[in-house]
């Protein structure tokens, strides 16, 4: 029944004592005042003083930051493909240009960029808001790009019984930006074929080309 790689997610299901105690914790699932402990801790370990004027508000601050980044953590993308509705379509449904922001699990720095989703629908289309809205709730966890990208297409052969899924996941990822090999303007490029779009190579090129095809550069 679960859908999503193990490791990707605890699934709300999950008996483990921590995480129970972390979901049940103050102020809802995150517990904003541990995160503040840790980032004052970080802040000790640079070198700084956390108790200086413009650092007191920042554990906190950042606090809140990571409980919206992270907030994919306690959602279930799911729920957005229980609205699938019954059409007679049979070609490729395509949606360009979604943008998205993630963290990087290795680093914690923000990657960012866009997700091109095309699925071949097997008598069950999605509103093509929920696409984007899939996309939103599995970015807003701790990711890899990889995870990300077959996540996403999963969900879609998996929920949606889609015929062929094409997920393709372009982004730029400041750890590789602003720190270790400082490569700005290097993007990543991840791809999940499925069904058809794996199988059939003509298919595979159609939602290629349907990706790319308007680029002219
Ligand atoms: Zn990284």
């Amino acid at each position: 029944m679960t859908t999503i790689p193990p490791g990707d997610v605890p699934s709300c299901g999950s008996d483990d004592p921590e995480l129970a105690r972390f979901r049940a914790g103050p102020g809802g699932p995150v517990d904003h005042a541990r995160i503040e402990r840790a980032v004052r801790e970080i802040l000790f370990a640079v070198g700084e003083n956390p108790d200086r004027e413009g650092l007191l508000d920042t554990p906190a601050r950042v606090a809140r930051m990571y409980a919206e980044l992270f907030s994919g953590l306690h959602q279930d993308p799911r729920v957005h493909l229980k609205t699938a509705f019954t059409e007679k379509y049979d070609e490729v449904v395509l949606v360009r240009d979604i943008a998205f922001h993630s963290v990087c699990e290795h680093h914690l720095l923000p990657f960012m960029g866009k997700a091109h989703i095309g699925y071949i629908p097997d008598g069950r289309v999605l509103g093509l808001s929920k696409l984007g809205r899939i996309v939103e709730v599995v970015s807003r966890r701790p990711q890899v790009q990889e995870r990300l990208t077959e996540t996403v297409a999963d969900l879609l052969v998996e929920e949606l019984g889609a015929k062929g899924v094409a997920v393709v996941v372009e982004a730029v990822h400041t750890c590789m930006t602003i720190r270790g090999i400082r490569k700005p303007g290097s993007e990543c490029v991840t791809s999940a074929m499925k069904g058809l779009f794996r199988s059939n190579v003509s298919s595979r090129a159609e939602v290629l080309s349907l990706i790319y095809g308007r680029r002219s550069s």
